[in-house]
């Protein structure tokens, strides 16, 4: 009896792993279709202030307020996408090369760009 409980209660743990890593990676998933998404409303917002600023060589005057609350939401979305890139490299255990910024990914104790030794 209690071999039969001590087994149920393995193959729910195995379950509660499993389901966990499931979790991690559809979190993965649904940030880096997140991280699309914005790159391409980023591209968007370049676009369109390279619009504004052709508009302007052409003599229309286009607002200066307008060409800066563009450049703002530009520098917003970058912001937004640092921090969901900081999120996944959590999540992945990466870290970054004191040398040379590179990245060292979870457990491998070097740079992959340099070499350099981290631990
Ligand atoms: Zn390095």
């Amino acid at each position: 009896m209690d071999f039969f409980n001590k087994l149920g209660q393995k193959i729910s743990e195995g379950g509660r792993v499993l389901s966990d890593t499931t979790d991690k990676l559809l979190e993965i998933a649904d940030n880096k279709l997140e991280i699309n998404r914005i790159e391409s409303e980023i591209n968007e917002i370049k676009m369109f202030i390279g619009e504004l600023v052709f508009k302007n060589y052409l003599g229309n005057n286009v607002p200066p307020a307008l060409i800066q609350e563009k450049c703002e939401e530009l520098e917003r979305l970058f912001q937004e996408i640092a921090r969901i890139r900081g999120r996944l490299d959590q999540m992945r255990g990466v870290t970054y090369c004191r040398r040379c910024g590179g990245q060292v990914k979870g457990g491998e104790g070097f740079c992959q760009n340099c070499g350099y030794r981290v631990n």
